[in-house]
């Protein structure tokens, strides 16, 4: 790539977002530790500096650019390694975030890093979303619930949906456009008192691939039978 590595910072004040010293040097030792334990276990195909920045970091923080996520708690469903909750709360240090992951060796990564980034607020769980939904102290709380590349929007709405207060938001991050998706999810969506609200388009900065923001009104709570079973929602998607 051609470009310097002052852009993350030029771009992102560019919206509006001024990183300290402190949050630049928190995104650089996110960014060794994930090269780091990448060489110990498997959490992402993606390890060189530039393109860590733009397809995770950057990426990850573009939710912010159309969300207004300050002070606001979000759940980071199949978070991996802490795509896009972390970024975004390196950003705004006064968010809550709560991450779900199915794989315990990731949870044990995340908690290193926000303990080694001095993170506060931040909860990792282990565990399925459809069980972890289920417990009373994360059902319908969240302001926010997101999930970056985990599974196509009609299993994500009942991975997601469920942890999303009333009129709170599931924002699911896409890449090309989810036309289709969106299509294959009208009974999901339906069922799990979803609302299309918006789709935001983006691209990203130096690579020029495509995303797509899907923003989602939680317009009621959940119904009792929601999520089903672990593996269900994936086995035999609503249709
Ligand atoms: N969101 C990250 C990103 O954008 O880089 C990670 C994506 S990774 C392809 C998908 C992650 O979702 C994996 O870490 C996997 O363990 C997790 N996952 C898949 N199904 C899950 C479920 N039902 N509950 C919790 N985590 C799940």
């Amino acid at each position: 790539m051609n470009h310097k590595p002052t852009w993350f910072q030029e771009m992102l004040a560019a919206q509006g977002i001024t990183l300290s010293e402190r949050q630049l040097e928190q995104f650089e030792l996110y960014y060794q530790l994930l090269v780091e334990w990448n060489e110990k276990m498997n959490l992402t195909g993606i390890t060189e500096r530039e393109a860590v920045y733009e397809k995770h970091f950057y990426d990850s923080i573009s939710l912010s650019f159309y969300i207004d996520v300050k002070g606001r708690s979000l759940a980071d469903i199949g978070s991996g390694a802490g795509f896009p909750s972390l970024p975004l709360k390196i950003c705004y240090p006064d968010m809550k975030i709560m991450i779900v992951d199915a794989l315990n060796k990731r949870i044990q990564f995340l908690k290193h890093v926000v303990e080694r980034l001095g993170l506060d607020h931040v909860q990792c769980v282990h565990g399925r979303a459809e069980d972890i939904a289920r417990l009373p102290e994360h059902r319908d709380h969240y302001d926010f619930a997101t999930a970056r590349a985990v599974a196509r929007l009609n299993v994500l709405a009942e991975f997601c949906l469920p942890f999303v207060r009333q009129n709170g938001l599931f924002i699911a991050m896409k890449g090309t456009a989810p036309d289709e998706e969106l299509v294959e999810a009208t009974a999901s969506l339906q069922q799990l008192k979803g609302k299309l609200k918006a789709v935001h388009p983006m691209k990203l900065p130096f690579e020029q691939s495509d995303r797509h923001m899907i923003v989602i009104d939680k317009i009621a709570a959940t119904p009792k039978k929601f999520p089903r079973k672990a593996g269900l929602p994936l086995k035999q998607p609503i249709t």
